[in-house]
This record gives C-alpha cells, structure tokens and sequence, in this order.
C-alpha cells in the first residue's frame, strides 16, 4: 500500500526538470511497462528526472556501447538504470514508506551504480542517474541523520589531501602487515584487497613557483590544476604545463581568490551526497575562474571527472549565471588542444614516437564526446600506433572500488574487457588513461601503470624514449 510521503526539500536544483512532460504530457509515454508514465506525486522537478525514463529499456543492451557497467556484469535487471528509475518512482509514490530514502528496495536499486553516466549520453531520453543517485544519497544522510565516516573520508579528500604524504607510513604498513588491511576493512569498510592512493612527496602547486608562464604574447588559458593531479601525480600537472607553454599559450595557474587552500572542484563531495559541501567548494572555483571565463579565457582541466563537473553538476547546484560562463569556457586538455588543431592555431612540437599506444577512456569522456578529441590528439604524434579499448567503465569509479562490498563488482566491471586487452597487450606497449580512477584500477588489476595523455605529448615534444 503506498503512503503519503511528506514533501521532499531537494538539495540540488531540479528546476530544468519542472516543465518536462508540459507539452504532450507523460500520459502519453508508454512508461514503466504501464500506460500511466505520470510522475511521482511527491518530488517536483526530481520526481520528473526520474520520469524522463520511458521504459522501452535499451539499457538492457548489452551488445555495444557503454551503458550500463552494473547491468553488464551482473545481467540483472535489477541493476539496470530502468529498475533504478522504476524504484525511485515507486519510492517517491510512497510505496516503501515514509522514509523512502532508507528503504532497502531504493538502497538496493541504487548500491550497484557507479555514476558513470553512461545512461545520460546512450539512454535514448538522457536519464541522468548519476545526478538523481546523489539526491538520493543525500536525501538518505539527511534521514539518517549523519554521514557515514567512510563516505565523510572519500568526501573530504581534498580537505586534508595536503597531509596525505605523511600518511603513506600508513599505506606502506597496510600492504606489508594483513591484519592492518582488515582491519580497516572491518572498521572503515575499505577493501582490505586493495591499495590506496600514495600521494607524492612534494605537490605540483606547491612546487610551481610562477601562477602564470613567460609566454608574455601568448594566447591566454587557465590550467585548473585538481587534487588528483595536484597530490598524487603533479608529474602530470607537469606535464600539462610543460606542452602549453612549449605550444606558447600564456598558461595561468588557477589559484584561490581569497585563502591559501587550493581550488576544488567539489567532485569527492557531490559523489558521496555531501552537495552543500560541494556548493561550497564550486563556489570558491568560481570566484577565482569567473574573471578568467568572463574574459572567454579557456580553462583547461586534466582529470575528467573533475573538469566535466563544471560543465554538468554545476548547473544543479543552483549556482546562478556564472555557471553559464564558466560551462563555456572548460575544456579537458585534449578538447582544447584539438579544438585549437582544427582552429589551426597549435604549434606544438612534437617529434616521433615509434610506439604503440593503447588507450582507455574514462566514462566521462565518453559520456562528453571527448575520446574524438583523444583520438585527433594523439594523430598529431608522428609515427605512433594508436588502439583505443572497447569497454564500459573500469569499475572503479571513485571510491566505489574501494568500498569493501563493492571491491569484488568492482573488479568484474574490469574483467569485463579492460584488463584482459591490457594483459594481452606487449609489455613495451604504453597505456594510456586519463582518469585517476582508471589508472588506479590498471595498477590493482593488472600490475601495469597508464600515463596520462599530457605525458604522451610531454615525452613527444622531447622525443624521449624512457617511460
Ligand atoms: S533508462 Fe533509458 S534506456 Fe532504460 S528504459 Fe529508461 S528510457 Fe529506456
Ligand atoms: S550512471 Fe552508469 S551505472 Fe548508473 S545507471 Fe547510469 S549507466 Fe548505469
């Protein structure tokens, strides 16, 4: 029997959903298997999110594409973004109970999605799971009451990123003595199976001495440098630098307008349902960037993930006008520098690379259209061989492959097609990944190590053979 739940208070900003259905109306969708696609009664504009999905269940394919890794590997249609549309429908309808949130049928629908967003780019009507599952999340701790301490870690990674090099003892310790590993995994429920994320000893931002290059006549772009390739690979951070300027731009360093701290793109917090946290984090990157992307200066960012966010999430975080801007001007690094091959304005001297190249692409690249841009980059390479691997998400997806009831998924989303083309590969093959959570799954699954497509162009300019 369904109850009447009391009106939900969303945290992000579902306006852009209020007047679907307007024109036409729901009635008319066959959704949901039934004639009645209305959505939830409770829920606004969230309750018509959830209701974009028509039901005809293309994400049910498993033939090509990239949707969806959960539904993929487990071949359960309980793991599949219509049964999370479905769920959340019936759970905004009050059908299990007033607290829907806490439900175990909504927890369960969702425990499986890794926010890939496949389904916003393949689902033939865009539904954004990804986005609804973060309301869900964060409609759950309010619930509850508090955030979990393993969520509240993940989150908070970029608060206290600036002490992890001191914690690596830490890491070390774990991998040499087991009963570490489980017990973190008993307390924290951190996989004891897996590694955790080394930080380097001395951070990109810290160690870059100039904000802005010498490139005086150069054409402007900002480099947004966030907390994976600032702490734990600032070689990238590096390496990014280092083609921009050798391509002449006049690179500035995104830095904070007003506090020490660098800029975070809030990604950790909004993954985890902590979105004021990560409305907080949005907004300092917006009072440093806002100047830059008013001027129509490019903001280039490295980790997908992250740059995507400023383009995607922030329109949901209720963060008025400045979005817009700023939305125009982020570019991932291989979008900006394809964008300006084509505009016939890069110079970037690059020598050849007599190699083979295999190349994974991140989710959100995927999801943005952004494996183009990739594939037109890496061409520009003289002599190099390029082969890009067919396969979903690599399963770890944040924190979601660490998680200790998610480890074993996890791994299978991987087994699916990624590790084995990389275990077929030859050894002096190079990989390419640009997420770090992509590069960490590579490292766990098959003992290999991905670089990032900035490192590629890097060893191109210098024509240097070691790895
Ligand atoms: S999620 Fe998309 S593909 Fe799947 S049933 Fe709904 S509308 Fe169809
Ligand atoms: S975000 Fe990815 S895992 Fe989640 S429902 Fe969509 S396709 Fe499936």
């Amino acid at each position: 029997m369904s109850e009447k739940i009391s009106g939900i208070k969303t945290k992000l900003d579902w306006s852009a959903y209020e007047s679907y259905g307007s024109f036409g109306g729901f009635d008319s969708f066959d959704s949901f298997g039934t004639s009645d696609a209305a959505p939830a009664e409770s829920g606004g504009g969230y309750a018509k999110a959830a209701a974009v999905c028509m039901g005809k269940r293309h994400c049910h394919n498993k033939d090509k594409g990239v949707m969806c890794p959960s539904f993929r590997v487990t071949n359960d249609e309980k793991h599949s973004t219509h049964h999370r549309a479905v769920t959340l429908k019936a759970a905004l309808d009050g059908n299990y109970g007033a607290h829907p949130f806490m439900s175990e049928e909504l927890t369960a629908a969702m425990s499986l999605c890794v926010s890939c967003k496949g389904c916003k780019s393949e689902c033939p009507h865009g539904v954004d799971m990804a986005l609804l599952r973060v309301e869900a999340l964060a409609q759950r701790w309010i619930a509850l009451g508090r955030v979990p301490l393993r969520e509240r870690l993940f989150a908070y990674t970029p608060r206290f990123a600036a002490h992890l090099k001191r914690l690596n003892w830490i890491n070390t310790l774990r991998e040499r003595i087991p009963l570490i590993a489980q017990g973190m995994e008993h307390w924290l429920g951190i996989a004891a199976r897996r590694s955790l994320p080394q930080a380097a000893a001395r951070d990109f931002l810290t160690s870059q001495p100039q904000a802005v290059t010498a490139n005086e006549n150069g054409r402007e772009v900002v480099l947004l440098v966030d907390t994976f390739s600032n702490h734990l690979d600032p070689q990238i951070a590096q390496a990014a630098w280092d083609v921009l300027q050798a391509a002449g731009y006049k690179v500035h360093l995104a830095k904070p307008a007003t506090d020490e701290r660098p800029l975070c793109c809030g990604r950790t917090f909004l993954s985890s349902g902590l979105i004021d946290e990560a409305r907080a984090e949005a907004t300092r990157l917006l009072d440093a960037i806002t100047p830059f992307a008013a001027r129509g200066i490019p903001v280039i960012g490295l980790e997908p993930s992250c740059l995507l966010m400023l383009r995607d999430e922030y329109h949901a975080l209720g963060l008025g006008e400045r979005v817009t801007a700023l939305a125009k001007s982020a570019l991932l690094l291989e979008e900006f520098l394809a964008r300006e091959h084509d505009a016939k304005r890069l110079t970037l001297p690059l020598k050849p690379l007599n190699e083979k190249v295999l190349v994974h692409g991140h989710c959100h690249q995927k999801a943005f259209g952004a494996m183009t841009a990739m594939q037109k980059v890496l061409r520009l390479i003289p002599e190099l061989e390029i082969e890009f691997i067919e396969a979903s998400c690599c399963g770890m997806a944040g924190s979601f492959g660490l998680e200790a009831e998610h480890a074993d998924i996890s791994m299978q989303m991987a087994e699916l097609a990624l590790l084995p083309k990389i275990r077929a590969a030859t050894p002096d093959t190079q990989l390419i990944a640009n997420g770090t959570s992509c590069r960490h799954q590579i490292r766990d699954g098959a003992a290999r190590e991905a670089k990032h497509l900035a490192q590629i162009l890097q060893r191109a300019m210098r024509n240097d053979p070691t790895r």
